[in-house]
């Protein structure tokens, strides 16, 4: 894996008025195939690039926080463009502000953040057909288990 210093990505909403760039690689991506998020995304499963919230850079504009219900009950904050209202990214109850779940769609080139796992599999819609190699859990996974050692580094700087 090549080092946090050679990765950025940029993304947007759809009007573009919230612009925003990642400035390292993230700390793991997870296709997560719940309900919710098949709900909240009105698709099949979402995209989320986890990453700390101060390597969330904004170029432009500013997102407005919509608390939102989640699976776990503890809650979840979506940042949404006040205008076209697209997700860019979520805090969920757990991780507090620290950890930003950056929506890959919103990137201008999702295809460089494939999943490093699919999660919450045992609600996938059938016709989605995982591809081998990628690990995939019927529900959540200890971080401690999958992550690579410098994201779980990075995770132990950010939290203690
Ligand atoms: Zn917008
Ligand atoms: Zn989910």
């Amino acid at each position: 894996m090549a080092s946090d210093d050679d990765f950025s990505a940029e993304g947007r909403c759809t009007c573009g008025a919230v612009r925003f760039r990642m400035t390292s690689r993230p700390l793991f991506v997870n296709c997560c195939h719940c309900r919710w998020c098949q709900r909240e995304t009105g698709a099949s499963f979402a995209l989320n690039a986890m990453i700390e919230a101060d390597r969330v850079v904004l170029l432009q504009g500013a997102p407005e926080v919509v608390d939102t219900p989640s699976n776990s009950g503890k809650g979840q904050k979506i940042s949404r463009c006040p205008t076209c209202r697209i997700a860019l990214w979520s805090n969920y109850g757990g991780g507090g502000g620290r950890v930003r779940f950056v929506r890959v769609g919103t990137l201008e080139d999702p295809d460089r953040l494939p999943p490093d796992i699919h999660i919450f599999t045992s609600s996938k819609q059938p016709w989605v057909v995982l591809p081998p190699g990628t690990p995939a859990v019927a529900e959540y996974y200890n971080s401690d288990e999958v992550w690579p050692a410098s994201s779980i580094a990075r995770r132990k700087a950010l939290f203690g």
